[in-house]
């Protein structure tokens, strides 16, 4: 029996269109998917039509494998002899938990690799029209969660609230209040304009565009609900130049636009 072997494969954020090429050539060529919540149904549907589409969900959800029963079951399968595809929505190694698993893989003498995606904050800024830096308001991104554990202790505030840069936020509807909040605290003016892109990259994808005062007010009244990023900083005011549609020539795609 040849060995098999785990491709750990970015999805990117949801519109098929920005998956790379690699990507779907590992799915094309997969005898088991492995695939989570947040890949776009469009994405699962590429996988070669022979192969096992297996859901590992949503950690809230009850149905779904825990970290350590998707860390042996990637083992198993791969001990198997299958072409195992992991596939992950955005990128493995930004927010995805991509370490933790090959430490397994890697551990257990299992072949690997990864496979690279466009992540979430790259999809959303390109789609809703923020560049993420920007030579006159931004030099520098940071990318953080806003999963935060017990309060707002976890973030370290004081660097995300300096002048001239963006921070996106990943995972930040349910604590979008408080880190709006934190944000202003730590010294960020209130009139910082700041969006929340929901589904960003897919057809039903919003903006929720305010100002760091505004926006989870905004947010909640309009019931947003994950997935969506939180992007702060000066960036978010050229929307209105940018956004799909404001000018001539387009300069980037809305999602309206991809439906082939
Ligand atoms: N590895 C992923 C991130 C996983 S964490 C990546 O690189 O993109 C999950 C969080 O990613 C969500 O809570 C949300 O904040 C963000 N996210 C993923 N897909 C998204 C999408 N299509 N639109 C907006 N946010 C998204």
């Amino acid at each position: 029996m040849s060995p098999g072997k785990v491709m750990l494969v970015g999805g990117g954020p949801g519109d098929p269109d920005l998956l790379t090429l690699r990507a779907l050539r590992a799915l094309q060529s997969a005898d088991v998917v492995l695939y989570d919540h947040l890949v776009a149904p469009g994405i699962v549907k590429l996988a070669r039509p022979g192969a096992k589409r297996i859901y590992v969900g949503k950690e809230a959800d009850n149905h779904s494998l825990g970290q350590q029963e998707i860390n042996a079951l990637l083992v198993r399968l791969a001990r198997e002899g299958k072409r195992v595809v992991r596939l992950k929505g955005g990128d493995p190694f930004i927010f995805g938990r991509g370490g933790e698993e090959i430490e397994t893989l890697a551990a257990q003498g299992i072949a690997f690799e990864v496979v690279p995606g466009v992540t979430a904050a790259s999809g959303a800024a390109a789609y809703a029209g923020i560049p993420l830096t920007h030579r006159d308001y931004a030099q520098s991104c940071h990318f953080v969660t806003g999963h935060l554990k017990d309060g707002s202790a976890s973030l370290d505030w004081e660097a995300l609230a300096r002048p001239r840069q963006t921070v996106v936020v990943y995972m930040a509807v349910h604590g979008l209040a408080q880190i709006c909040e934190g944000l202003v605290a730590h010294g960020l003016s209130a009139d910082t304009p700041a969006a929340l892109v929901e589904k960003a990259t897919l057809p039903e994808q919003r903006v929720i565009e305010g100002t760091l005062a505004t926006l989870a007010a905004a947010a909640a009244k309009q019931r947003a609900k994950p997935p969506a990023l939180l992007i702060v900083g000066e960036v978010v005011r050229l929307r209105r130049k940018l956004a799909p549609g404001a000018g001539q020539p387009c300069m980037v795609r809305s999602p309206e636009t991809l439906k082939v």
